[in-house]
């Protein structure tokens, strides 16, 4: 005999420790990873910016850059190679107000209108620094003390995730040096200290490790494990989900000679430069501080509302 079949009840969602914050912090927009920001959540990213400003170092310049990118720049940063599952590239209807209106229309008529794109020449940026090497490649031999650079970017990476500490759309703010392999390697060393510091004024429980980056595929195992190896990346990570692996919400990166033989950024002496940046995952703070000292400012320790200003 056959019974009738039931259907399974439907498996609860899965729940995650930050998940009771999300009202406080955002709402949806119908895409996982890409929120609306609230006044609050978005007061407190203000306030980690400004935190970070105070501490820039002397001889900084200041870029912003906005949340598109040359993809022709991208591709030369080998961007393809190591994490082409992230990118995200912008595609547009071109051509004659006939043939765009041809394609909108299929819309209209519940047809598909995206056949009708075509791939431009920007891409979503996935990282505040890969603009700033051209723009000072483009200015000759680095200069004997090098290049410090303030970046900021609203950034794209295609890992859409349930987990409010993994967005597609974030905001990464960078500081950037440019020199010598000394000067790279004492700007890391300076910053570790400093952002630990600043972690401890804002109250933060974190640990600093070795990491790699995500590479993709195969081949992306041993680009992670020389990097590994060579400790080319160190993550300061804050525990967001008690005994659970910590969340990167800063990185301190040593790129060694890369963008500099990419972009023909040279030394005077006729050597690539070397390069190297402290980022902050705003957005990654901003949650850590919710997930750490609550859903209401008003309610955080006094001390930290006074360092930073809120
Ligand atoms: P993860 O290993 O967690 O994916 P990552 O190694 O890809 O991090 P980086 O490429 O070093 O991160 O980016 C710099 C910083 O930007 C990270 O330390 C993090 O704070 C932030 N960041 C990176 N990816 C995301 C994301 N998907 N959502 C929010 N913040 C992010
Ligand atoms: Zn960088
Ligand atoms: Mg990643």
């Amino acid at each position: 005999m056959n019974m009738p079949v039931m259907n399974a009840p439907a498996a609860p969602p899965a729940t995650d420790p930050l998940d009771s914050l999300f009202d406080a912090m955002f709402k949806p927009m119908n895409a996982l990873g890409v929120y609306a920001r609230t006044g609050a959540y978005e007061s407190v990213v203000e306030a980690l910016a400004a935190f970070i400003s105070a501490r820039r170092d002397e001889g900084t310049e200041v870029f912003r850059f906005p949340p598109v990118m040359s993809r022709a720049h991208l591709e030369r940063h080998g961007y393809l190679k190591s994490f082409p599952n992230l990118l995200g590239c912008v595609s547009c209807l071109e051509g004659s107000e006939t043939e765009i209106r041809g394609y909108a229309d299929r819309h209209l008529a519940g047809g598909d209108w995206t056949e009708g794109l075509e791939t431009a020449d920007l891409v979503l940026t996935p990282a505040a620094c890969y603009p700033v090497y051209p723009i000072a490649a483009a200015r000759g031999p680095v200069p004997e003390g090098g290049y410090r650079f303030d970046v900021a970017c609203d950034c794209f990476r295609r890992e859409p995730s349930r987990h409010l500490d993994r967005l597609q759309s974030f905001r990464m703010r960078e500081y950037v040096r440019i020199g010598t392999p000394e000067q790279i390697v004492a700007f890391r060393e300076s910053w570790i200290k400093t952002a630990t510091a600043m972690a401890d004024e804002l109250g933060l429980t974190y640990t600093v490790e070795t990491a790699s980056d995500p590479f993709f595929g195969r081949l992306g195992q041993i680009m992670a494990f020389s990097q590994l190896e060579q400790a080319l990346k160190f993550e300061l990570l804050i525990p967001l989900r008690g005994a659970a692996a910590g969340t990167a919400c800063m990185s301190f990166n040593y790129h060694r000679e890369h963008f500099g033989t990419t972009w023909g950024l040279h030394l005077a002496d006729g050597e690539p430069a070397h390069t190297g940046c402290v980022a902050f995952g705003m957005d990654r703070l901003a949650v850590a501080m919710f997930a750490t000292h609550g859903e209401t400012i008003a309610e955080w320790p006094a001390s930290i509302r006074a360092a930073l200003k809120l």
